[in-house]
């Protein structure tokens, strides 16, 4: 190991129990909870393989009426709990970890369409999910009943063999709301100034400390980045009234937006201006989280004593082995993070977790794939991959790992497709880590062929002596407004030739003067680019036939910023418009709601509707010649086959490597379709 390094192998104390090292999988969500335990248990085990010290849990839940459904969440409800838990801590246990669980009392912040019970909360408020209905104000016997919800959670955690149990006091859930001033207006024992607004919390760690022993450490997730204008010392005041009392502090902002914020919006180690004046009024262990994937920066941060251990949910999502790597000195093999929140998507809509730098996050278990170790081949056949964008380049890395000779052929002089152009873009740099990880990992796989400056020709695929064909030639944005809300090309578009997309922009193809940014897509590159060209000196109006900017920014926890960056840079936003026609200089729009038609003047339109595949080549290969005799098989993945997102590419990528050769390749749909249970 590197000695630089050495700083973060040092075991650490939390409590009675002790960490081999400074790497701890903080809690995240994975869209698994307690309805696939499997799933869960396996991808946990992947962290503690990899070298974590510590891996936790995600939110769990001490009661029923803490329920946060259709957002999986873990459960330690009863027994049958605890023996799903015990899946996860004894295959942490295997690997040297120590397994942590964040138990999770959720107040009015919590869905409660699965139970249907209303939570409790300091007081009577609105569901801050937006739902129609109020929390319940606690009342003397709601303090006992939670008092005994948690000692009850804290030994069924013990029960489990929990190494760490939390008190989750984060993110506007219950032990949260009771700090706050502006939230908590108590005028009981458990309200009012700061030693009445922590007497709840103290309590709850008083009983989990009680039930942790010598057998469980006892950690707070707290927020000290509170901004109250009546009182700017309150959280720290608060902090102080407690800082003593856990055996560790996992210290987060309280807002997911910076908290779990994307690399378009905050930078590695951003987190940090919130936290790193509390390790010098505690001395207790304290772990932050950063998006770290510099060792350097993990090293200084603890060397500076802002931290002494080192969070990561990412980083850690997009390499598990993360750790090892860095012990093993092999640096260069990290998979970076590359900050785009695609993980969050499966927590928010309720299905198992994935990544784009880790196409086999979430599915160890259920395909049984690993982030490091692929299965050898069984023959000698060589593959001809088509095309180097993201899903080529997985395919041929992924294959080359199977130990087959891989030619892949790119058009252009540079690898990379799709994430080159875009990392050229504001603020998306990080995505180019796609590109560079892979043909970092092509150095040490000679059996990797990579021709660049080769565009194919069927020829050319026929002339190949290959014997299996993987097209993974990408897609191409369109101009005539196809999409969602327009299932044909609009008509009155085609006199205009000042109508750029997406790929003329990334190609410096720029427009001037007023301009409409025409937003069917729903996600990034529509505001990213009407933000820059509005920096360049257009006068940009964004148009969507969605109600906000970046619809899908909801799932990415990225849609206030995206909105908030627009409105920040003077474009003008209209939304629920869809585009009737373009020409003279006039768009004419009509309202989604009322078909109401309004008009606008602009010298230039960029549509952000929807792409082709660049499918021409392989239609051609595969209707006008014999391909069956030729090559055992001729497959599409990528944008080539349906475009997706980047993740979708690379899983595309891995797929196809994982699934050639496998004769059981259609067993695989069914077990997608496995019951709920046994996932
Ligand atoms: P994906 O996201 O599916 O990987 P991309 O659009 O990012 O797709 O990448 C597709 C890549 O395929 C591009 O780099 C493009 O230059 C390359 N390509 C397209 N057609 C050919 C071809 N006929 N021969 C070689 N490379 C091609
Ligand atoms: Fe990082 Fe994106 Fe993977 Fe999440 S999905 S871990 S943000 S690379």
């Amino acid at each position: 190991m590197n000695e630089k390094y050495k700083i973060l192998f040092d075991p650490i104390k939390i409590g009675p129990v002790t960490s081999k090292n400074r790497f701890y999988q903080v809690p995240h969500c994975t869209g698994m909870g307690w309805q696939r335990p499997n799933m869960l248990a396996s991808m946990r085990e992947v962290k503690a393989e990899g070298g974590w010290g510590v891996v936790n849990t995600e939110y769990c839940s001490i009661h029923p009426s803490s329920d946060d459904l259709p957002h999986s969440y873990a459960s330690l409800w009863d027994k049958s709990d605890i023996k799903a838990h015990h899946k996860m801590t004894s295959k942490v246990h295997n690997h040297g970890a120590l397994a942590g669980v964040e138990l999770w009392y959720s107040g009015a912040n919590a869905s409660s369409q699965f139970t249907r019970l209303a939570p409790l909360d300091v007081n009577s408020r609105p569901n801050l999910k937006g739902l129609p209905f109020q929390s319940r104000k606690m009342d003397k016997q709601d303090f006992s009943d939670l008092r005994r919800w948690f000692k009850q959670a804290a030994i069924r955690a013990r029960e489990a063999e929990f190494d760490i149990i939390y008190a989750y006091a984060n993110h506007s859930y219950l032990l949260h709301n009771f700090q706050k001033s502006d939230i908590n207006d108590r005028n009981d024992a458990y309200g009012g100034d700061t030693k009445g607004r922590s007497k709840f919390i103290k309590e709850i760690i008083e009983i989990l400390k009680e039930e942790a022993g010598s057998q469980m450490g006892v950690a707070i997730r707290f927020s000290p980045d509170e901004d109250n204008q009546n009182d700017p010392n309150e959280t720290l005041d608060f902090f102080n009234e407690i800082s003593e009392m856990p055996d560790l502090w996992d210290l987060t902002p309280s807002n997911w937006d910076i908290e779990l914020g994307s690399s378009r919006f905050t930078d590695e180690g951003d987190n940090l201006k919130f936290i790193n004046h509390i390790k010098k009024i505690t001395t207790k262990p304290v772990v932050a989280v950063g998006r770290f994937t510099s060792v350097d920066a993990m090293v200084n941060i603890i060397k500076k004593e802002f931290v002494d251990i080192i969070g990561a949910a990412r980083p850690s999502i997009a390499d598990p082995f993360l750790p090892k790597k860095i012990e093993e000195d092999r640096i260069e093999d990290i998979r970076e993070c590359i900050g785009c929140n695609i993980c969050y998507t499966g927590d928010q809509l309720g299905v198992p977790i994935r990544c784009t730098q880790n196409p086999t996050m979430g599915e160890e278990w259920r395909r049984g794939w690993h982030p490091e170790i692929l299965p050898p081949k069984k023959t000698n056949d060589s593959i001809l991959v088509i095309g180097c964008g993201p899903s080529g380049l997985e395919a041929a890395h992924s294959l080359g790992k199977r130990d087959f000779t891989v030619l892949a052929a790119e058009a252009k002089k540079i690898t990379g497709g799709r994430v080159v152009s875009e990392s050229n873009l504001p603020s998306l740099n990080a995505w180019i880590r796609v590109k560079d990880y892979r043909e970092q990992q092509f150095l040490k796989l000679p059996n990797v062929n990579i021709f660049l400056n080769s565009k194919m020709n069927v020829k050319d695929i026929l002339d190949s002596e290959v014997e299996h064909v993987v097209f993974a030639t990408g897609s191409k944005w369109r101009s005539d407004g196809f999409g969602r809300s327009n299932t044909r090309p609009i008509k009155q578009l085609i006199e205009n030739t000042n109508i750029y997309n997406p790929d003329d922009i990334m190609k410096g193809d720029l427009p001037s003067g007023n301009v409409v940014v025409f937003d069917d897509d729903y996600y990034y590159l529509a505001p990213i680019i009407s933000e820059m060209l509005q920096k360049k000196g257009c006068d940009v109006t964004y148009v969507t036939t969605s109600s906000v900017v970046c619809e899908f920014g909801n799932y990415t926890s990225e849609q206030f910023n995206y909105q908030k960056s627009l409105i920040n840079s003077g474009v003008k936003l209209i939304f629920s418009k869809n585009i009737v026609s373009y020409s003279n200089k006039e768009i004419k729009l009509s309202c989604m709601y009322s078909n109401k038609i309004s008009s606008i003047n602009t010298d230039a339109l960029v549509m952000i509707t929807s792409r082709l595949p660049n499918d021409s080549l392989y239609y051609q290969l595969c209707n006008e010649y014999d391909i069956r005799s030729k090559f055992k098989s001729v497959k599409r993945i990528g944008d080539c086959l349906a475009p997706a997102t980047i993740a979708s590419a690379i899983y595309d990528g891995r797929k196809y490597a994982m699934e050639l050769e496998d004769e059981f390749y259609d067993n695989y749909l069914f077990n997608i379709s496995f019951p709920i249970s046994n996932q």
